[in-house]
């Protein structure tokens, strides 16, 4: 007699067993459940540039639909190096040193996964964008966490210095700084370079809001500095700089060397990315206008935005860069003021009608300082409207 074996799905161990669903994924449900102003997970509310559509039709209707070359289509990876020597000064070769990947969230992941052996640290610097230690813990990497300078998210170079030991493989930063909107001076990048000129330490420098730095300062791009340069991935991403969040498309800029370790990961990885679209954006890129543009857009915004907070008692913190605007919640005059950030973020979707994230979903430890994030890459009318909701706060 056979035995009859019901079918079962065998138990797992999970690779990522403190993981649930992201912070932003969690928040955007909330908004349309309760029908709220989403200014929570960071994407615009608007649309691209309609001769960026015109641009991927013509690609799809050219024939430009199957695999293109594993590390790029040539053209967008030549015109990303035209804007590296023309913004950054720096001259990269096209083919040895730009690859294009789904997105900045593989190009980090891909970085990490082909640097990062087991046992490796890798230092973070808290708050960080929530993909970063998943990556670190996937390749096996031991995750150290510095944190920003509490209040301000300044670099705290003592804290840095103390945390590279000989087991340090690199260090990930992010200007402009998702979530606090900080923007790295140059001689922080240049105080970076000196702490890490005597080591092996790498550098991943997420760089995704290099086009949105206001009132009249400049990105400094890992680029700038041949010291940074010579040991850095650095990360790009077209859905931040062109609105289309949606097409997961982004580049690392890296000397040869690390290039062809980072290829070996990526072609097995997703080997290559979406040919028209490549094909569009490189053409779009040929005027530098619309990304050259991009930080006064977003700064009208940032200003129309904190000029309507001012009117409410949110205290609101500095907001140098990047589409996003921190403010803390202590001196609301409303009892939920006191609930834990993410708690008060729930309540906040739920009763006032807007969604926001709390800074707490950016540590390990859930660190809660009473602020949350806005995101104000959103239509002004959007905007007004979020505003007279949050206005009786
Ligand atoms: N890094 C930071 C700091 C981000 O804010 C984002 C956007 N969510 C990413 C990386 C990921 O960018 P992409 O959508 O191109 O993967
Ligand atoms: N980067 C965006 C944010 O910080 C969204 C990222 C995401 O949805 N994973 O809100």
């Amino acid at each position: 007699m056979t035995t009859e074996l019901l079918p079962t799905t065998p138990p797992l161990r999970s690779r990522l067993p403190n993981v649930g669903t992201t912070i932003f994924t969690v928040m955007s449900s909330l908004a349309t459940e309760h029908r709220a102003v989403n200014l929570g997970q960071g994407f615009p509310d608007f649309d691209c540039d309609p001769a960026l559509l015109e641009s991927v039709k013509l690609a799809m209707e050219g024939g430009h639909n199957q695999y293109p070359p594993m590390t790029g289509v040539p053209a967008l990876r030549q015109a990303m190096a035209a804007k590296v020597q023309a913004l950054y000064g720096r001259p990269v070769d096209a083919d040895r040193e730009i690859t294009i990947t789904a997105g900045a969230t593989q190009a980090i992941f891909t970085a990490i996964l082909a640097v990062v052996h087991p046992g490796d640290e890798v230092i973070v610097l808290e708050p960080c964008y929530d993909s970063y230690v998943p990556n670190i813990e996937l390749a096996g990497g031991v995750v150290v966490r510095v944190p920003l300078t509490p209040g301000s998210f300044r670099p705290d170079f003592d804290r840095i210095a103390a945390a590279i030991g000989p087991r340090t493989r690199a260090i990930l930063i992010n200007s402009p700084h998702n979530p606090s909107g900080t923007v790295w001076t140059e001689a922080e990048m240049l105080q970076l370079q000196d702490l890490l000129a005597p080591t092996n330490v790498l550098l991943i420098s997420d760089e995704v809001y290099e086009h949105m730095v206001f009132d009249g300062e400049a990105h400094q791009s890992a680029l700038r500095f041949p010291g940074l340069a010579a040991r850095a991935f650095v990360v790009s991403s077209f859905g931040k700089t062109y609105h289309v969040t949606g097409w997961k498309v982004g580049t690392v800029v890296a000397p040869a060397p690390l290039t062809a370790e980072f290829r070996k990961v990526h072609q097995f990885n997703v080997f290559t990315v979406n040919t028209p679209v490549q094909h569009a954006l490189a053409s779009y890129m040929a005027n530098p206008a619309p990304y050259l543009e991009l930080s006064a857009f977003y700064q009208r915004k940032r200003d129309l935005f904190r000029e309507g907070l001012s009117q409410t008692r949110f205290r609101l913190l500095p907001s140098e860069g990047t589409y996003f605007q921190c403010v803390s919640i202590s001196e609301l005059a409303v009892p939920e003021r006191d609930l834990p950030e993410g708690d008060f973020c729930q309540w906040l979707t739920r009763e006032v009608g807007v969604a926001a994230i709390p800074l707490s979903a950016f540590y390990g430890n859930g660190f809660d300082q009473k602020v949350i994030r806005f995101c104000f890459a959103k239509r002004d009318d959007t905007l007004f409207e979020a505003l007279q909701r949050l206005n009786r706060l």
